[in-house]
């Protein structure tokens, strides 16, 4: 390990709930074993994470976006365009994670992976594990708030037993009694497109990926009623077809779920008819919704994924 010993815990760029969650807890565990770690962001905070940190009185972590010559651990990514700039000359760890694996290293390094509904999820369960580390009641809230947003409340189709359990142990010590009704509170602040402009609905939940030699960006928003997507239609559609160019995406989707109907619908731009190739669906003016699809992690990236492996 590096000189100063310091070791940064981070999530992924345009940081979520889980992302920035499991940071802090995990640094906060690693803290009570005798590790130099703290918790930093690698980009601003969203009105969710910011309602759960209030709540909870829990402060908000440093930003961090130059990862050179640090020693790091990586949670809730393992793609290292989703890491901050520079992740190639830092000294990666350890990884924790939930999602596909990308991830290569030339040095043996933890890597913990899971196919559970948050990352969240597995930091609770290393404090659940370990008798020697105690769980304060602010960290226990901010797992269970990072388990809810992820699993949008256990709708998710990413969601399993174990982060039901999970969930409930982490209310009780959180003294969060009724897990729902919290989970809409917090969900609700995430919720309004209101007074967001079109790049910020876009880009609030966004990630690159890379198939080969297509370029493929997916950003993704909560809504309450798909009204509020519709209205705006013409000037999302728009908006992406202008990023997709400038950025050269070969597919660049914004997918809105209603978080009430458990529906998606997908505003997009494509060099190519993926959307229907994948999707088996005609989309009609770069729209298509689609039915019970809630997850990009499980529903949308795997699809595509086959497909591009084609070419
Ligand atoms: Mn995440
Ligand atoms: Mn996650």
């Amino acid at each position: 390990m590096k000189k100063n010993n310091i070791i940064y815990v981070i999530g992924h760029k345009q940081p979520d709930t889980d992302s920035i969650c499991a940071s802090i807890a995990y640094a906060h565990y690693l803290k009570q074993k005798g590790k130099n770690a703290i918790a930093v962001k690698s980009g601003e905070i969203n009105p969710e994470t910011k309602y759960v940190l209030d709540y909870f009185k829990v402060q908000e972590p440093e930003t961090l976006t130059d990862a050179a010559e640090k020693t790091m651990i990586l949670l809730d990514h393992n793609e290292k365009n989703q890491s901050p700039d520079n992740i190639d000359k830092a000294e990666i760890i350890e990884v924790i994670d939930h999602h596909k694996i990308v991830f290569g290293c030339p040095d043996p390094i933890y890597f913990h992976s899971e196919p559970i509904g948050s990352t969240s999820t597995i930091i609770a369960k290393k404090y659940f594990n370990d008798q020697s580390v105690k769980l304060d009641k602010n960290i226990a809230g901010i797992l269970l708030s990072a388990i809810l947003s992820d699993t949008v409340i256990f709708k998710s189709p990413t969601t399993t037993k174990e982060d039901i359990e999970i969930a409930k142990k982490l209310a009780e010590i959180a003294e969060i009694k009724n897990i729902e009704e919290f989970g809409i509170e917090m969900k609700k602040t995430k919720a309004s497109l209101k007074r967001m402009s079109a790049e910020d609905i876009i880009f609030s939940d966004f990630k690159t990926y890379e198939f080969g030699k297509t370029k493929f960006g997916g950003g993704q928003v909560e809504v309450i009623d798909f009204n509020e997507v519709n209205e705006r239609k013409q000037e999302l559609l728009e908006k992406i077809e202008e990023i997709a160019k400038k950025e050269n995406y070969d597919l660049l989707i914004l997918m809105a779920t209603d978080i009430i109907k458990k529906d998606s619908l997908l505003l997009f731009f494509e060099k190519d008819s993926y959307i229907e190739k994948a999707f088996s669906k005609k989309p009609e003016n770069n729209t298509l919704y689609l039915e019970g699809v809630m997850s990009r992690k499980k529903q949308i990236i795997p699809p595509l994924a086959k497909l591009f492996s084609k070419k």
